[in-house]
């Protein structure tokens, strides 16, 4: 079965100042694993992405180092507020961050993101994190401003119940999930310790059976967040939130696929289509992806790409792999390998 070359709208390279835990040429691999062939990724990074100069010098690294398409969201701080208008002109998205994060960019107070929402122009994407009531202060700016709110990451019952009422009132906002919000809940995060905690952290079932009854309807993309930590950071006294999630991704939703929980033409319209339409992104001109959604295997069946060499998902019984990538006219993914690399 065929794919077209999919998408992550939320990664974290790492790049600059990670680099231990991820690079571009270790994350790029990762994600033509996982059948990703663009990338877009956080500017939450030290020195974070907020002024164009930066911006500038990491995007065109990112181009000249990854394996795949690398886009970088522009950062959000209200220092460098009257930077927003020059790097609107360059990125595909702004990140803000209203709830505690890995990192150093949070935006503190309502009339500092009013500030920030206003500075930025109506036609291209704010990626929000908000957690709980934040949600309902992003879905007003959007209203009060006519901006264009992603709401990153949504993970409980009550955050998608609320966007489905501003959707349905044709505010313009879109969400996405995470897979581990999808396929791990609040036991798993008892059994996986520090190696389940991420922002916002695994939740109950409910919360989880909640986004699987909007997954056709108000979900708009699936994203993995894809967060790596070495596991001697994991193993320390104050443990990082984040999880690593771009060769997972597709495993894990093509095995739901197989169950009958979710179609393979709704898969390509949330790691795909909908990403694409919403931060406007090229066409990838000869790419795609194949898969053989009948293989079962225990995951992970390559050794994995990531930096950080570790997945929630260790151990777990997938059907559907992904077989070969085609980028840009050239195979760079066949049987486990990445041939670029
Ligand atoms: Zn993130």
């Amino acid at each position: 079965m065929r794919f077209p070359g999919l998408i992550d709208a939320h990664v974290h390279l790492r790049v600059p100042g990670g680099e231990h835990k991820e690079d571009l040429h270790t994350g790029s691999a990762a994600a033509l694993a996982g059948g990703f062939t663009t990338l877009l990724a956080m500017p939450n990074t030290q020195p974070p992405l907020v002024t164009l100069e930066n911006w500038r010098i990491a995007q065109t690294q990112a181009q000249n180092q990854s394996l795949c398409d690398v886009f970088l969201f522009a950062g959000a701080s209200i220092e460098h507020i009257a930077e927003l208008p020059a790097l609107a002109q360059h990125a595909h998205g702004l990140k803000v961050y209203l709830n505690d994060t890995y990192g150093p960019l949070r935006v503190e107070g309502t009339a500092d993101l009013a500030r920030i929402v206003q500075a930025w122009p109506a036609h291209k994407p704010i990626a929000l994190h908000a957690e709980g009531d934040s949600v309902a202060v992003g879905i007003a700016m959007a209203a009060l401003y006519q901006r264009r709110i992603h709401f990153c990451h949504i993970s409980r019952k009550a955050e998608i119940e609320l966007i489905a009422d501003a959707k349905a009132r044709g505010l313009p906002v879109t969400c996405e999930v995470t897979p581990h919000h999808l396929f791990l809940t609040q036991e798993d995060a008892k059994r996986l310790g520090a190696l389940g905690d991420m922002r916002p952290r695994l939740a109950p079932q409910e919360d989880v059976d909640a986004l699987w009854q909007h997954i056709n309807s108000t979900i708009d993309c699936i994203a993995s967040d894809h967060a790596p930590h070495t596991l001697s950071e994991k193993g320390s006294t104050n443990p990082p939130p984040g999880v690593p999630g771009l060769e997972s991704t597709l495993p894990l939703l093509l095995t739901a696929a197989s169950e009958g929980r979710i179609t393979y033409q709704r898969i390509s319209e949330l790691l795909y289509t909908a990403p694409r339409r919403i931060y406007n992104l090229p066409e990838q001109p000869d790419t795609w992806i194949e898969v053989d959604e009948q293989a079962a295997y225990t995951f992970p069946d390559h050794p994995l790409y990531t930096k950080c060499g570790w997945s929630p998902f260790t151990g777990r019984q997938m059907t559907g792999r992904l077989t070969r990538v085609i980028y840009k006219g050239s195979v760079v993914y066949q049987d486990g390998k990445v041939l670029s690399y």
